[in-house]
């Protein structure tokens, strides 16, 4: 398998010439997605007909095959994490970003391993189970040593029982010892797929290296990493050259380690305060971010499909019925932001659109008929890469996750909600009201 590292290739060519093939008829618009209810994907021909889709009534079939894939692979679940920023030392100078090395102004800092700690248990003290340490790239602030020891201690010292990592692209062998530690996703975002774009986004820094980047994916697999989290940054270049490249990433994977991204996510940019850049060169609408989930959603139907708070809970609550299966919740994206909401912690990365708490979360997925989900099993059980892929293409996912979200969910509302929020969405009510509905609760009917 070695010798296959690092030979994806994103044809530029092919790419833009798929990007500008005609509108494709309704009809046509609909063959694609009956296909692809029925399991079998998207080609990269199909995935650029429905992204060059503008009209309402298709991107209407767009949107209900997508929630229709959504409940077959994943049921009514909607799983919640929060993001824990640990460090915002970089020596990247990402255009885009307030970690940028060249912002004199971001006031630097790195969470001890202790602080890191206090900041997961006041998390799971929240509610949360499930987090994500982000990181930027120094290798004298957030070296692997300094990852995998705060891994380590967010285990040992809380109840938290995932960890995941979003940090710098590494050797096969560091990501083996991050692996070892006990983390579960590795994710780092392409950014951009367009070459050119890319080293005009990054110009200086061992991030410049695009195909360094690009193979960052193939790297974590070798060391042990059979799940992978990908995304593009939306703003930076074409959408649709972005989400055609993606898919092409994640079928790559799928050929060569026999697993693709566990997640995709769908960062879009936000401005941040000390980014060079002020806007977004290729701004991406609303009408357009949905329909980037959805597309996601129908071509790689067992990936989590993820949207943070750089969204607004009004798109944020629509997207949670369009296919996103995964959203953060009660984020800080500043450095030790948790403990110290007044008088913040060091530099934002970017400015958050959904401040609502965990808990308002929760109630507004519950509102909205879908199940909440801080469940964790499919980790700890090792349904992870391609086994997760198998099942979760079988539905085998969404059946076991009913019961485990389920009771997730009760310990959720018995040790962390207010009383209003148990009150109304008392756990019996709620399989009263999947019976209600038809369904058996311990079914995948809801
Ligand atoms: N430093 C590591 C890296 O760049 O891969 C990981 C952490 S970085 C803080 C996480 C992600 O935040 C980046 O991959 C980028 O996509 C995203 N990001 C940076 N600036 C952003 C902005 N202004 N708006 C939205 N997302 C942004
Ligand atoms: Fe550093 Fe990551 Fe921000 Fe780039 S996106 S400046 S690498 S933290």
């Amino acid at each position: 398998m070695a010798e296959r590292v690092h030979d994806l290739v994103i044809d530029d060519e092919y790419i833009h010439s798929l990007m500008q093939t005609g509108p494709v008829e309704a009809d046509g618009i609909r063959n694609i997605l009956d296909r692809a209810a029925r399991g079998e994907g998207l080609g990269l021909d199909e995935a650029a007909a429905l992204l060059n889709v503008s009209g309402e009534p298709c991107l209407d079939m767009i949107y209900s095959t997508a929630r229709e894939i959504k409940e077959k692979a994943f049921g009514k679940r909607i799983g919640l994490f929060a993001p824990l920023y640990v460090s915002n030392r970089c020596i990247n100078n990402c255009l885009y970003c307030g970690f940028r090395r060249d912002n004199q102004q971001a006031d630097r800092r790195t969470l001890s391993i202790p602080e890191i700690a206090q900041q997961a248990a006041f998390l799971y003290g929240k509610g949360h189970r499930r987090l994500l340490l982000v990181a930027g790239e120094d290798p004298s602030a957030s070296s692997v040593e300094y990852l995998t020891a705060a891994v380590e201690a967010v285990y040992r010292e809380t109840g938290i029982r995932i960890v995941h990592v979003n940090a710098a692209p590494m050797t096969v062998e560091d990501f083996s010892r991050l692996k070892a530690s006990g983390a579960g996703v590795y994710q780092c975002f392409q950014e951009t797929y367009h070459r050119k774009t890319y080293e005009r986004m990054h110009p200086s820094g061992l991030k410049h290296d695009y195909h360094k980047r690009l193979s960052a994916m193939d790297r974590a697999m070798e060391g042990g990493f059979e799940d992978v989290g990908m995304g593009a940054l939306l703003g930076l270049y074409d959408y649709r050259f972005e989400v055609l490249s993606l898919i092409a990433h994640a079928r790559y994977l799928e050929e060569h380690y026999g697993a693709g991204p566990h997640t995709i996510a769908v960062p879009r940019l936000m401005p941040a305060e000390g980014a060079a850049l002020i806007q977004a060169p290729f701004p991406v609408s609303d009408r357009d971010f949905r329909k980037i989930v959805a597309v996601y959603r129908i071509a790689v139907p067992y990936a989590g499909v993820v949207v943070s708070t750089r969204e607004s809970a009004d798109l944020r609550d629509q997207v949670i019925h369009l296919g996103a299966s995964q959203i953060s919740a009660g984020s800080r994206t500043d450095i030790g932001g948790y403990t110290h909401p007044d008088q913040g912690g060091g530099t934002s990365q970017f400015s958050l659109n959904d401040t609502r708490s965990l808990e308002e979360v929760v109630r507004s997925v519950l509102g909205a008929g879908l199940l909440p989900s801080l469940c964790t099993a499919c980790y700890r059980a090792g349904r992870t890469g391609e086994r997760f892929r198998t099942k979760a293409g079988k539905g085998e996912i969404r059946d076991f996750c009913l019961t485990h979200a389920l009771s997730s969910l009760t310990e959720y509302l018995r040790e962390h909600a207010g009383s209003a929020t148990q009150k109304q969405f008392e756990i019996s009510n709620l399989k009263f009201e999947i019976k209600q509905k038809g369904g058996d609760e311990n079914s995948c009917q809801w």
